[in-house]
C-alpha cells in the first residue's frame, strides 16, 4: 500500500470474526493473509502475537470453533491499513455461504475496562450484537459488518481480550489453494513422536488411547494442521518435525486461550444457569445416576439455592464410568455448558469436567447377624422382628452398615478426542502462566512466528 502520511506512530487493535462458513475458509487463514501483507510493509510493528480467542463454545450459531482473531500493531499509516482491511474482509470472507463477518478497530495504548469486561462475558455468556454496537459507539471503536454482521461480537471481544493470564500457542500451517479439499497426508508416527518428545510442552497432538492424530482438521478449510503448546519455540519446531510432502503456503503462530478452561472460570449462580451459558457449579448429587442408551449417564444435582438441575455426562467424554458411581449426598464441582432439554423445556447441564469434593457414606440397613451362630437372621414378617433359624434368638430391628464406596476424591477430565478448543488438558494444571500487558513496552516476538514458504 502507498505510504502517504506523516501520521504519528500509534497502536491499533484489529479484531475480526465470522469470516468463515461451514463450507470452508477460515478466520485464522484470513489473519495469515492479512499479516502476510502487513509484514511486507515498512513502519509496522506487531506488538503481540496474533491472538486466536475462542469464545463461548455453547453458542449454537457459531461456525466451527467460535474463534475470533485480534492483531495488535504499531504503525504510522493506520488509515491505509484500515482501507486495506475493509477490502480484504469483503473479498476473502465466505459471504455467499453464510459468513457474517465483523471487523473492529480500536486506536490507543490502553484497552478500556468496559471492553475487557465485554470480552469476559463473551467467554461464557450470550452477548447480543446490539450490546457490541452500543459499546463500540461509547468507546469509539470503529466497527464494520457484512451479512448479518454477527462477527462484530467476536471482533470486539477479541480486542478486549488481552490474555494476560493463562494462555497457550498454536502454530497453524496453511494449504495452497490447489490442494484444498484433498485428504491431508500426515505421518502418524511423526505426530506420535512429537507428542511423546515434547510432553508436557505440547497438547492434543495425538490421542494414544484411540490411536488418533489430533492436529489436523478433516474439512475443506485451508488449515493443514496446528500444533498447540506452551511456547512459540516448541510449536514451531514441532511443526517442522511433522511437515508433509504437500507444499504448504506457510504458517503463523497465534497466542490463544485454547487449553485454558477460560470459559469455565466463573461460578454459575442460580440466576445465571440459563441456556448456552458456561461455567462451573458447586453442587450436591440429589438423584443417583442412571446409564441410558448410548452409554450416557444422567443424574440430578442441587446447588446452594436447593434448585435442582438434570445433568448429562455424554459417553464420548469417557467420564461416564466415574459419574455412574456417584450417589446422593456426594459434593461435586462440575464444569458445564448449559443447554435446553427440549422435550422438557428445562435446562440441562452438560459436564465438561467433574471434581469430586466429598464422598457421602453409603449406609444400608440389613438383617442382623446372630451373635451365637454368626448367621444372618430371617425376617418374621413386617414389624415382627428377626429370628435366627438355628438357635431361635430374636432381634427387633435391622442394623445399619456402611458400604465401601468404589470412588475417589479428585478431578476427572474428558478424553482428548472429546476436548473442545478451550478444554484444559489434565497435565496443564500447574503450568498456568502470565503475559502482563504493559503499555508502551513492546515484547520481542519469536523471529520465526510467521513464515511464507
Ligand atoms: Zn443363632
Amino acid at each position: 500500500m502507498p505510504h502517504k502520511g506523516t501520521e504519528d506512530s500509534k497502536v491499533i487493535h484489529i479484531g475480526f470474526d465470522d469470516t468463515d462458513s461451514i463450507a470452508g475458509r477460515c478466520t485464522t487463514n484470513l489473519a495469515f493473509k492479512i499479516v502476510s501483507k502487513l509484514k511486507n510493509e515498512t513502519g509496522i510493528t506487531f506488538i503481540d502475537y496474533p491472538l486466536l480467542v475462542r469464545l463461548n463454545p455453547n453458542i449454537p450459531w457459531k461456525t466451527r470453533g467460535n474463534g475470533a482473531v485480534c492483531l495488535r500493531i504499531k504503525t504510522n499509516h493506520s488509515a491505509q491499513i484500515i482501507e486495506f482491511l475493509l477490502k480484504i474482509l469483503r473479498s476473502e470472507s465466505d459471504l455467499l455461504n453464510g459468513a457474517n463477518p465483523g471487523l473492529a478497530i480500536f486506536e490507543g495504548e490502553l484497552i478500556p475496562f468496559p471492553l475487557r469486561q465485554f470480552s469476559r462475558r463473551a467467554m461464557n455468556d450470550v452477548v447480543k450484537i446490539e450490546e457490541a454496537e452500543k459499546l463500540a459507539a461509547q468507546l469509539s471503536v470503529q466497527i464494520f459488518k457484512y451479512g448479518q454482521g454477527l462477527g462484530v461480537i467476536g471482533a470486539m471481544a477479541s480486542i478486549g481480550s488481552l490474555l494476560e493470564g493463562d494462555h497457550t500457542y498454536e502454530a497453524i500451517a496453511y494449504r495452497k489453494d490447489e490442494f484444498l479439499g484433498s485428504p491431508r497426508k500426515l505421518d502418524k508416527s511423526k505426530v506420535s513422536k512429537v507428542d511423546i518428545n515434547t510432553y508436557p510442552l505440547t497438547f492434543n497432538c495425538f490421542d494414544k488411547i484411540h490411536d488418533r492424530v489430533l492436529i489436523a482438521p478433516h474439512g475443506p478449510d485451508p488449515v493443514f494442521c496446528g500444533i498447540r503448546g506452551e511456547d512459540p519455540q516448541t510449536v514451531i519446531s514441532s511443526l517442522h518435525k511433522v511437515m508433509p510432502m504437500e507444499k504448504l503456503e506457510g504458517y503463523m503462530v497465534f497466542r490463544t486461550n485454547q487449553g485454558t478452561n477460560m470459559h469455565l472460570q466463573n461460578e454459575l449462580s442460580q440466576s445465571e444457569i440459563s441456556t448456552h451459558r458456561a461455567g462451573y457449579i458447586r453442587c450436591v448429587v440429589t438423584k443417583r445416576p442412571v446409564i441410558i442408551r448410548g452409554g450416557h449417564v444422567m443424574f440430578e444435582v442441587s446447588d446452594c439455592s436447593n434448585k435442582k438441575y438434570p445433568v448429562a455426562v455424554y459417553e464420548p467424554t469417557g467420564l461416564g464410568n466415574i459419574a455412574s458411581k456417584l450417589l446422593e449426598g456426594d459434593n461435586i464441582d462440575i464444569g458445564v455448558g448449559v443447554s435446553m432439554n427440549t422435550p422438557h423445556s428445562t435446562n440441562i447441564l452438560n459436564v465438561e469436567y467433574l471434581s469430586i469434593l466429598k464422598i457421602a457414606k453409603e449406609i444400608v440397613n440389613i438383617n442382623p447377624l446372630c451373635d451365637k451362630c454368626g448367621k444372618r437372621m430371617k425376617s418374621e414378617g413386617k414389624n415382627k422382628g428377626f429370628q435366627c433359624k438355628i438357635c431361635g434368638d430374636k432381634r427387633d430391628s435391622k442394623i445399619s452398615v456402611t458400604n465401601p464406596r468404589d470412588i475417589q476424591l479428585g478431578m476427572f477430565f474428558p478424553y482428548s478426542k472429546a476436548h473442545r478448543h478451550l478444554t484444559k488438558p489434565l497435565h496443564r494444571f500447574g503450568m498456568e502462566k502470565n503475559y502482563p500487558h504493559v503499555p508502551n513496552i513492546i515484547k520481542a516476538l519469536h523471529s520465526e512466528w510467521f513464515k511464507r514458504f
